[in-house]
């Protein structure tokens, strides 16, 4: 995908949303550049769960 410096968009957030979006945007050929409040990326939770009636 040809990047087009044009088509900049700013991200607010570091969180799985912020960089989640920020990855679909420049895989749509869009720059980003994601701006983070945190001074450092730390664990918030304890897993991923994974419950459901499939896992017994
Ligand atoms: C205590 C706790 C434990 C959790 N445990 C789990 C778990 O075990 N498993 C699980 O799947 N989910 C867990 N979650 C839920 C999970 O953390 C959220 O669903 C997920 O982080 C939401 O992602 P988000 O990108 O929307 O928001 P966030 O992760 O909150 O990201 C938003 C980011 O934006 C930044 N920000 C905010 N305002 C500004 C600003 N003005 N300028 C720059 N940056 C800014 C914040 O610093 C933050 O990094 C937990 C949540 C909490 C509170």
């Amino acid at each position: 995908m040809t990047r087009n410096p044009d088509r900049n968009i700013l991200i607010i957030g570091g969180g799985i949303g912020g960089l989640s979006a920020s990855i679909a945007l420049q895989n749509a050929g869009y720059s980003t550049r994601v701006f983070e409040a945190a001074p450092a990326f730390t664990a918030l939770g304890v897993s991923v769960g994974r419950d459901c009636p499939g896992f017994g």
